[in-house]
């Protein structure tokens, strides 16, 4: 990849306080604190929220969907640690910019969002950064995509009333699972492993907001 070709360097010295809040979060890792360096992240970003592609802040995409706060998703590559053999899920394709940074630096990334207007603009946009270990599919993530499973990684940026049991069929063994879980205004981040068989759960933060994870193993797609 050359992010250089579609970056644009106007935005450097804000990507740059960008990474200092991440480091001030309390994520030290320097290889993903390089990949946020790497990654253009307003490319993501819809025009009109460009003055905000580079807060440390969810920031709106369009079709009442935010893309999640940049520390956050630190914490997510934090915890999931995806290593360079490794095939990952992602649930909520969303800006796509988690997408980026999970093929960065794993295998091949698998990514299912529900709004088909969200993953055609990802798409576009991770083309243009040249990815070719990125696959897309519109459709309910809560079941995940059992064509490809196992998977070592699954990440799910969205909000669900319990775990999907189809995500973690589909765990690999020495997997890890992240997704956040409870009421619909306030959830635990549950940290799930597959170790030697057996299903270990552990809640890594407590009291996260994320959109509602809408589907068959989530919340029902009227709301309820
Ligand atoms: N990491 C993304 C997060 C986007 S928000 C980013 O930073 O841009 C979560 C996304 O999950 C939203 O785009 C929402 O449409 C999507 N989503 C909700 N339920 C889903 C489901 N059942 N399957 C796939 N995607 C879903």
């Amino acid at each position: 990849m050359e992010p250089g070709s579609v970056d644009d360097f106007r935005y450097v010295g804000a990507r740059r306080r960008l990474i200092e809040a991440i480091r001030a979060s309390g994520i030290d890792d320097l290889e993903i604190l390089r990949h946020f360096d790497q990654v253009p992240r307003h490319l993501f970003i819809p025009e009109g929220m460009l003055h905000r592609a580079y807060d440390d802040a969810p920031v709106p995409i369009g079709f009442g969907q935010t893309a999640s706060q940049p520390s956050l998703q630190a914490f997510y590559l934090h915890l999931l640690r995806p290593n360079p053999e490794d095939r990952i899920l992602e649930v909520g394709t969303g800006s796509g910019f988690l997408t980026a940074l999970l093929a960065l630096m794993g295998d091949r990334v698998y990514s299912v969002e529900r709004i088909r207007g969200l993953s055609s603009r990802a798409r576009k946009v991770l083309d243009a950064m040249g990815f070719q270990n990125v696959a897309l599919m519109t459709g309910d993530g809560t079941i995940g995509w059992r064509k490809f499973a196992p998977y070592q990684v699954i990440t799910v940026a969205a909000a669900s009333p319990e775990v999907p049991h189809a995500l973690v069929d589909q765990l690999a063994e020495g997997g890890r699972l992240l997704i956040p879980v409870g009421e619909r205004e306030v959830q635990d981040l549950l940290l799930i492993r597959r170790r030697e068989g057996e299903i270990l759960q552990e809640s890594v933060r407590e009291g996260c907001t994320f959109v509602p994870l809408l589907g068959r193993y989530g919340w029902d797609e009227d709301g309820g």
